[in-house]
């Protein structure tokens, strides 16, 4: 079967089933269970929900491991920390990695005595960092400047020297790459993302091939009570369907962008793994399928032409978060925490007909020379 219509049945109820292809959220915080709880599959809303299950199952489907889902990407980042790193470890995260997970390492692991190590994710730096380590993190391509290292080149490093692999697969989802296939410990996403696509939620989860080490991670979100709500997991479900075509409209549309930018010369620069003129071309080109994500940065020099830019767009929302249907653009420094410029725009390409966006990023880079 192709993966496509994989996708698109993945976690439903089988056709013999009668009743709705997919149940409905089920809202429960206890669950009739009487005598021996170890008789019963659902005791507890903190332990287990149906709705959970079907979007797990989908999720498994996708990622090729067992999937755990969790209240958001960061609650899935910080089970794959607790659950993997104790005072005296050493982990090794990219210096250009999405900011709060460098936040979140510094500020909480460093705290409790595990040594932080940053390199780059250009070059495959890390893997120059794994001496006695216990946790690689890597984030390809990275966000927000979409740099891209070789997943299997970190494994196989990794491995020679009996570290864990994790990688944080957001900005591509499992649908352009598949982390666990080449050889990762861990896959992370927030689902907040394109893989779930329209912007009404947020959510995240970890898959991995190790059953036991699924279980540590659910026993985490038990005792910490990162849930999910079943509220937000059924609308996850309801948009995976549309991920093959969402995500194929995006890219498709993404890589015309980065094109048409990377020819003009009043852009600075463009980040875009799928533009030939990318550092790291090549091994995006061979580790992910399907496109090169929704995601196209590119430097307009200044802040003031930066915010002019955003300005002048006609439909695409200045917004921050990226991977919706709908095309989001934002100036990335005004956050802080990355090493980028002040007319760095991270434009998230959403489903509108190639040419409408087009127009509009034309239009309104053009309009950043005159006063708006
Ligand atoms: N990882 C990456 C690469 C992200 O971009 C984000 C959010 O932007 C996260 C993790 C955290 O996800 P969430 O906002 O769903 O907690």
């Amino acid at each position: 079967m192709h993966r496509d219509t994989a996708i698109l049945h993945a976690g439903y109820r089988d056709r013999e089933s009668e009743g709705p292809f997919l149940y409905g959220p089920q809202f429960s915080s206890t669950y009739t269970a009487p005598g021996d709880p170890a008789r019963h599959s659902l005791t507890y809303g903190r332990f287990q929900n149906p709705t959970w299950s079907a979007w797990e199952e989908a999720l498994g489907v996708l990622e090729g491991g067992h999937a755990v889902a969790f209240a958001s990407g960061m609650a899935a980042v910080a089970a794959v920390f607790g659950t993997t790193l104790k005072p005296g470890d050493a982990v090794v995260l990219p210096s250009d990695s999405y900011y709060t997970t460098r936040l979140l390492a510094s500020s909480w692991l460093g705290a409790i005595g595990v040594d932080v190590r940053l390199a780059p994710t250009r070059d495959n730096a890390q893997a120059k960092a794994l001496d006695g380590a216990r946790l690689v993190w890597v984030e390809t391509p990275t966000n927000p400047q979409l740099d891209v290292c070789s997943i299997r080149g970190l494994v196989d490093a990794a491995r020679a020297k009996g570290v864990l692999v994790a990688v944080d697969n957001t900005t591509a989802t499992a649908y352009l790459q598949q982390p666990l296939a080449l050889g990762a410990t861990y896959v992370v996403a927030s689902d907040t993302k394109a893989l779930t696509g329209h912007s009404d939620l947020v959510l995240g989860h970890v898959a991995t091939a190790d059953a036991e080490r699924a279980a540590a991670l659910r026993a985490w979100r038990t005792q910490h009570g990162s849930i999910p709500g079943p509220m937000e997991v059924w609308l996850a479900h309801r948009s995976l369907a549309t991920l093959p075509l969402r995500l194929s409209q995006q890219c498709r549309s993404a890589q015309v962008l980065a094109e048409f930018l990377s020819s003009r010369s009043d852009v600075d620069a463009v980040f875009y793994p799928g533009v030939p003129s990318h550092p790291a071309h090549a091994i995006a080109l061979e580790q992910m399928r399907g496109g090169f994500g929704p995601v196209v940065s590119f430097d307009l020099g200044t802040r003031e032409r930066a915010e002019r830019f955003l300005k002048s767009l006609a439909f695409v929302r200045e917004a921050t978060s990226f991977g919706g249907v709908h095309s989001t653009a934002e100036r990335r420094a005004r956050w802080g925490g990355d090493a980028i410029g002040e007319g760095f725009i991270r434009f998230s390409v959403g489903c509108e007909h190639t040419q409408d966006l087009m127009d509009d990023v034309a239009r309104a880079l053009v309009q950043r020379a005159s006063p708006v």
